[in-house]
Formats: structure tokens, sequence, C-alpha cells
């Protein structure tokens, strides 16, 4: 069955076409960065206009590359839970338009869910029970998948996420966005123990994150710094702080692994594409015959083959959802086995 997937959780525009819930057909997604630069952030409204003007556009060229016609379509899937509310609405209202003109089901599908769900898209075949670091702009969650559709979550960011934090700090920087790629770029060649930051959490049990107060101590060094007329050297600043971040989520994974005696560790969303975070962590969990698996760089970030992967199972085992279906900007995950 060919499955359209729609994606529009953030600012980006995505759509793509997925056959079985397996094989990518085509993944289509138009980035606003450079409309967001100017604001050195996302502006939710902007985002969400722009996606109206796009989407359309987007599908047509998804349905293009992929070499189908839509009346071909066995289902439009889309993400109506998690993102922000204005842009979840546009994907929503457009998967809803193409499902009843085309007379398909429509499902509904769990961003997040989707994003762990990605490392299935790479590899069918993946093994379960592992333990899924799921992180990027809108969530950083620590979740154990003990078969496929099932989540047990395990930990969670109690304020901001680590996608966040990053764009946030290369704002104070003035780096510009999106900001964690600048960070990432910056901090190659920079020396990671030159400037120092906390860890937090990073002591006790508990499996649950923070990253407020390690952008606080980033604000403040460079606060202090600019007071005694000094800027940040952005090299050696990019590179101590992602350390920071890095080290962070790479103790609390290995933690949960540990903890839960599975052999697995994988990664999903934007930040999963983070060099230092899948370096370090593979080395680490290496150490201790831990395995780490990561999807492609274009199946990490928000896109819409995740969503039509996953919904090709969901509609399978759940059937299809109602075409009065509401967007939610924050769902817990749920999953069902399939
Ligand atoms: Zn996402």
């Amino acid at each position: 069955m060919l499955i359209l997937g729609i994606e529009t959780a953030c600012d980006d525009s995505a759509a793509a076409v997925v056959a079985d819930g397996r094989e990518v057909r085509s993944n289509v997604v138009l980035s606003q960065d450079r409309l967001h630069e100017r604001w050195g952030g996302i502006v939710p409204e902007a985002a969400a206009r722009r996606q109206v003007e796009v989407l359309n556009r987007v599908i047509a060229q998804a349905l293009d590359e992929a070499g189908v016609e839509a009346s071909e379509l066995g289902a439009v899937a889309v993400n109506n839970q998690h993102g922000l509310l204005r842009s979840i609405i546009v994907g929503v209202s457009a998967a809803k338009a193409f499902a009843y003109t085309l007379g398909v089901p429509l499902v509904g599908v769990h961003h997040i869910e989707a994003h762990i769900f990605a490392n299935f898209l790479e590899d069918p075949e993946l093994p379960t029970p592992h333990v899924c670091l799921t992180v990027a702009g809108g969530h950083s969650l620590l979740v154990k998948v003990p078969e496929p559709g099932r989540y047990e979550l395990l930990g969670k960011t109690r304020d901001d996420s680590a996608g966040e934090v990053l764009d946030k700090v290369a704002r104070h920087l003035g780096l510009g966005f999106p900001g964690g790629r600048r960070i990432q770029e910056l901090g190659e060649s920079g020396d990671r123990t030159a400037y120092p930051f906390p860890r937090p959490m990073s002591e006790g049990d508990g499996l649950d994150l923070s990253f407020s107060g390690l952008k606080e101590a980033a604000r403040r060094q460079i606060e202090e710094l600019r007071r005694r007329g000094e800027e940040p050297r952005l090299e050696d600043f990019c590179a101590s702080f992602q350390w920071a971040v890095v080290e962070t989520l790479v103790k609390k994974t290995l933690a949960a692994a540990r903890r839960h005696g599975v052999p697995l560790v994988t990664l999903a969303g934007g930040v999963a594409s983070n060099r230092p975070l899948r370096e370090e962590l593979a080395r680490r969990a290496g150490a201790e015959g831990i395995e780490v698996r990561h999807p492609r760089p274009k199946l990490c970030i928000d896109n819409g083959a995740m969503i039509a992967g996953l919904a090709f199972h969901q509609l399978r085992d759940r059937g299809p959802s109602p075409l009065d279906l509401g967007a939610v900007p924050s769902a817990p995950i749920q999953g069902q086995p399939y």
C-alpha cells in the first residue's frame, strides 16, 4: 500500500510516499531556515503562513518524485500530535482534504512515535528491545522499545529540550539560526575543555534530563565576558558547551540501557544527526558492549517518510482516524504493538 505522509510539526514542510511501511519512494522536506534566520528563531505565525503557501507544492513534488499518481494512494497520514498548533493544523487540514477527496483512509500519527519508528524504517529487521534517545528542538526523551510499536517512557527533560538550548545559546552568541548546526560547525575546531560547564542531573539515579541550568550557565558566562570587554572564543565556547550537552545525553542514555539490561541503543530526532553525539555515544557504548544504531540524517529530521511508514502499521492494526481528527500540540506517547 502506498501512503502519503505529511509532516508540519514545526517550521518545515514535509511530504513523502512510502510503500508498505518500509520502502521510501520519496521524502521531500522544504526548510524555512532562511525565513526565520532574520528573527534568530522560529516565529510560529510566520512558520504556519509559509506552510500554507508551500505545502501543496511539497506534496505534489513528493508524488512526482515517487512516480505516483494521487489516485494510487491507499491512505493519507499526518502528524496530528506534537508541535506548534498552527503548523499542525496546516498539515492536518491538507491531509483531510486529500483523504476525503481521494476517498482513502486518514491516519493521524504521533510525531515522536514516528521519530522512534524512523529506526525501523531504516532497518525493518532492527532488533528489540532497545532504548531510544529521541532528541530534537521540541523534545528530549528516553524511551524503552520492548517491541515494535510499544513504548515505555524512562525519562524526559524537565524543562528545555537539548535542541532548544543549542539554538538559544547560539542566539546569545549571535550565531543566527539554526543555532544547533552552527554550534556544531564552529565547535569542530574548538577545545571542548576551554570553558567550564555543569553536567546537569548527571549524578543520582533518575533518568530525567534538564538543560535550562546549562543554558543559564552559558548565558552568564557570555555576559560576564562581555562585561569585561571580551567576547567568547567562538570555536572553544561552542565545543565546550556542545560537549556538556553531549556528555549529559550519553551518560543518561547508557544509564538507561544498563538499568534495563538492554544491549542496543537507538537515536531519533534532529539532534540525533549531531556528529559528536553519535561518535561519543558509539565510543562509550562500545566499551560496555552496547550497540548503537541511528537512521540516516534525512530520516532523523522532521520528515514525512516516518509518518507514512508508521501509519501503515497503525492503519493495519487500529484502523483509520476519523475525518474530524483534531490537532494536538502535545500528547503522551502511547503506541500499540504491531
Ligand atoms: Zn521532530
